[in-house]
């Protein structure tokens, strides 16, 4: 071998570390882009929360609506607890009463029970469906 083929040989060894090495860079590049973006599908995808406004007998209440933005559907509402008109504030259940932490009302139990937990979570879901006309319920039927 002449000196010349060598310095060929060695360039072109040269040359096929570059190329694979520029090939396994740009696959690199590509998987973290694809893991950059699977990321921001998920983020993207991921349950939203929003939390709305309903008065019953002399309570309020601040049911939470969770909702898919991706899909536009409603996945699910929750009434929360009873709060207090006045001081805006959860009560507490004490025996068979709610009681305000702050101002000390009293409230009996059944301001609170399935038939108005039920009838606020139809209502959360009526307003935010007005607001969000594109939406619909999941699995409802
Ligand atoms: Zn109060």
């Amino acid at each position: 071998m002449t000196t010349l083929e060598l310095a060929g040989l060695a360039a072109a060894a040269v040359i096929l570390v570059l190329l694979v090495f520029e090939k396994f860079r740009n696959l690199s590049l590509s998987a973290r882009l694809a893991a950059a973006e699977n990321e921001l599908k998920m983020l993207k995808s991921s349950p939203e929360t929003a939390e709305l406004r309903v008065e019953r007998y002399e309570l309020l209440w601040f049911p939470a609506v969770v909702f898919s933005s991706t899909q536009k559907t409603l996945e699910k509402v929750s009434a929360g607890l009873p709060h207090c008109r006045q001081c805006v504030i959860a009560l507490k259940l004490d025996g068979q009463e709610w009681v305000c932490p702050q101002c000390r009302a009293r409230r009996p139990e059944s301001v609170a029970d399935v038939m108005i937990t039920d009838s606020v979570e139809k209502e959360a879901t009526k307003q935010f469906l007005e607001r969000h006309r594109e939406y619909r319920v999941k699995n409802s039927g």
